[in-house]
């Protein structure tokens, strides 16, 4: 039975990667439907209770930048702000908060549901409608159809899931959801390739039988920032955080569980992530390591859940629980949920287009955990970007896509279609390889204007942009004059340095180290441009200015190359000269761009010699 009309998008899943895309889609003006298998959890945080971190951060900026949903929902359920790396250079500067967990699900749903244009329905999607290359719909678990255009797949760790809890294990996409089951197979019929990825998630204590006395108390920020540029939602009060240790006792006692590790004993087959190791995966590989750090977070600001980050674990849970234990302030923990592991279908993102449109299938797009990333911020962003450019194709528009000097997001997209990942990909600011033009504070001026033009940034947003860019200017003017010297030399005096003996432009006075804009503050700070966020820029400006301005040489040597297109249908067995290694990496990717092909992991200097002097003929 087909209910319903054509809708011009249809996400499949009410995550991160799929709310995103959902909303704006419909912003852009287009009929969209969000199915998902249970809409009582939208927009959950399977793992913890927070958004943002090291360049994860940057990236909600950017989405906020744009104008997606991400950046305004986490300010609106933040329990606590802080900005980490902020005695580091400002390329590493990110925000980070704690979210109150339903409340960001709450605030997702009241944000869906106030979209116009914005249709939902609970179900599992089971087939996919496709024809000639083609899709035009999806089949249901309850045996409906409903049509579309284009389709956005965003199905996390639900394909196929497996949970895994010492030896046991069972069907789920999430505790206490079942798995999805269909889609794989049939994608893998059409000619896709699929491969299994594992993660982990910690024990969830109640926090009325945990000792924070015993603990070191992490506060959040004295003056708490936020995501959105919009400047609504700001903090006012704030939760705190607290640390704790593992210890050699705690160590051993994990280890009496190894023999029945799902990880240990090969029940998981997928590869799980690095950079977020399980607590016996730390001690297995760090074992001269007698402590590990554990941060306990709090779920929520009425919940007296907390979230122990640290310990992921899928030991068996007396083990778990045994061993936690032993955690200084631990002694007495009562479990609310057990720690787990999770192992689910993802597809190689090779076979993705920048902009996350299948190259199998027409009007078919993948977004989220489902292209073997990991974590909120990295689903939430190709969310968006999927949204975008469905709602862009079925208008008959050109394609948004971000490079690697626009955006985090156009770095994470860019490594995941050119090298594809074979274990869960997580940002770091060390993928970007210009870091300081991608910094969270300047997201704005970066991306507004372009998510303006797209109609994902609204006129309000614009104009906070406008206001803020005519502050920075005369903010420039201002300092580019010089001071009077009694102003100079107060501020000399009273930091210790030699006195001046004529007048000095602000700005070169700003660039010595040790002085700050802020030390001038007497001189500016009745003039209009003058605020916290105006003076961070200027600063950065004046402080990493000749950095910056290399950056930009590079990246416009860099566009030199990425101009230079390649035919989509080009053939790479016609060029003599290419390593056999190259040639099949260039077929199977299939790169835009010269400058892409360069980037895929295989393919040397000498092949993009060749395929230079074979297009220049
Ligand atoms: P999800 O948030 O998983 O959402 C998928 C959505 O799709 C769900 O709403 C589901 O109901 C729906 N769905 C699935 N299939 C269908 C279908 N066929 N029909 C209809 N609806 C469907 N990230 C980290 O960064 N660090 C971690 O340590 C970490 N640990 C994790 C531990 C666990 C146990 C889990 C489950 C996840 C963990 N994550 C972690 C990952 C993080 O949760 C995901 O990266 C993020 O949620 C991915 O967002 P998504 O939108 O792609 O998918």
């Amino acid at each position: 039975m087909v209910l319903d009309e054509t809708y011009d998008v249809i996400v499949v899943g009410g995550g991160h990667a799929g709310c995103e895309a959902a909303y704006c889609a419909a912003k852009m003006g287009s009929s969209v439907l969000l199915i998902t298998m249970n809409m009582q959890s939208i927009a959950q945080m399977s793992c913890n209770p927070a958004m943002g971190g090291v360049a994860k951060g940057q990236i909600v900026r950017e989405i906020d930048a744009l104008g997606g949903g991400s950046g305004i929902i986490t300010d609106k359920s933040m329990i606590q702000f802080r900005m980490l790396n902020k005695s580091k250079g400002p390329a590493m500067w990110s925000p980070r908060v704690q979210s109150d967990r339903m409340l960001f699900a709450q605030y997702w749903r009241e944000q869906l549901e106030s979209t116009p244009g914005l249709n939902m329905f609970q179900d599992m999607v089971s087939g996919l409608l496709v024809s000639d290359g083609t899709i035009h719909g999806v089949k249901t678990s309850l045996g409906l159809e409903f049509r579309s255009k284009t389709v956005i797949l965003t199905s996390g760790t639900f394909m196929n899931g497996l949970i895994h809890v010492g030896d046991q294990n069972f069907g789920g996409g999430r505790a206490g959801e079942r798995a999805s089951t269909g889609i794989t197979e049939e994608l893998i019929q059409l000619g896709f390739e699929a491969g299994r990825m594992k993660t982990g998630t910690p024990p969830r204590i109640d926090g009325r039988t945990i000792d924070y006395n015993l603990m070191e108390e992490q506060p959040g920020d004295e003056h708490p920032g936020q995501f959105s540029f919009t400047g609504e939602n700001k903090l006012k009060k704030q939760r705190s955080c607290w640390i704790t240790h593992t210890s050699q006792e705690v160590h051993d006692t994990l280890k009496k569980g190894f023999d029945r590790s799902p990880l240990f004993n090969g029940a998981i087959k997928g590869t799980g992530p690095r950079y977020c190791p399980s607590i016996e995966d730390k001690i297995d590989r760090f074992s001269e390591k007698s402590s590990h750090q554990i941060f306990v977070e709090p779920e929520g600001w009425s919940t007296v859940e907390v979230y122990v980050n640290g310990f992921s674990t899928s030991l068996p849970i007396e083990i778990q629980h045994e061993a936690l234990r032993k955690v200084q302030g631990f002694k007495n923990a009562k479990f609310f949920r057990p720690g787990y592991a999770i192992e689910y279908d993802y597809f190689p993102p090779t076979q993705l287009k920048h902009t996350l449109e299948t190259k199998l299938v027409s009007g078919l797009y993948f977004a989220g955990q489902i292209n073997g990333t990991t974590g909120y911020e990295e689903a939430a962003c190709q969310g968006l970007m999927a949204g975008v450019n469905a709602s862009l194709k079925v208008k008959g528009e050109a394609p948004f896509i971000l490079g690697r000097a626009d955006a985090y997001i156009g770095v994470l997209i860019d490594d995941l279609i050119t090298k594809g990942t074979d274990e869960p990909y997580r940002m770091f600011t060390s993928r970007a390889e210009y870091r300081l033009l991608l910094r969270q504070d300047n997201a704005d001026i970066r991306l507004t204007a372009l998510g303006h033009k797209i109609g994902l940034a609204g006129e309000a947003r614009m104009k906070v942009l406008k206001l803020k860019q005519s502050q920075i200017q005369k903010g420039q003017q201002a300092l580019d004059k010089n001071l009077p010297l009694a102003s100079i030399n107060e501020v000399l005096q009273i930091k210790d340095e030699k006195l001046a003996k004529e007048k000095i432009k602000t700005n070169k006075l700003v660039a010595r180290p040790g002085l700050y804009l802020k030390d001038f503050k007497e001189s500016f700070q009745t003039q209009d441009w003058w605020n916290d966020e105006v003076v961070e820029q200027l600063e950065i400006d004046i402080k990493y200015g000749g950095y910056i301005a290399r950056e930009r040489d590079n990246v416009a040597k860099m566009k030199r190359l990425n101009d230079k297109e390649i035919p989509e249908n080009f053939n790479y067995l016609k060029v003599k000269g290419l390593s056999y290694e190259g040639r099949d990496k260039l077929e199977m990717i299939r790169p835009a761009t010269i400058a892409q092909a360069g980037r895929i992991s295989g393919i040397s200097q000498s092949d993009i010699h060749v395929l230079l002097v074979y297009m220049g003929r």
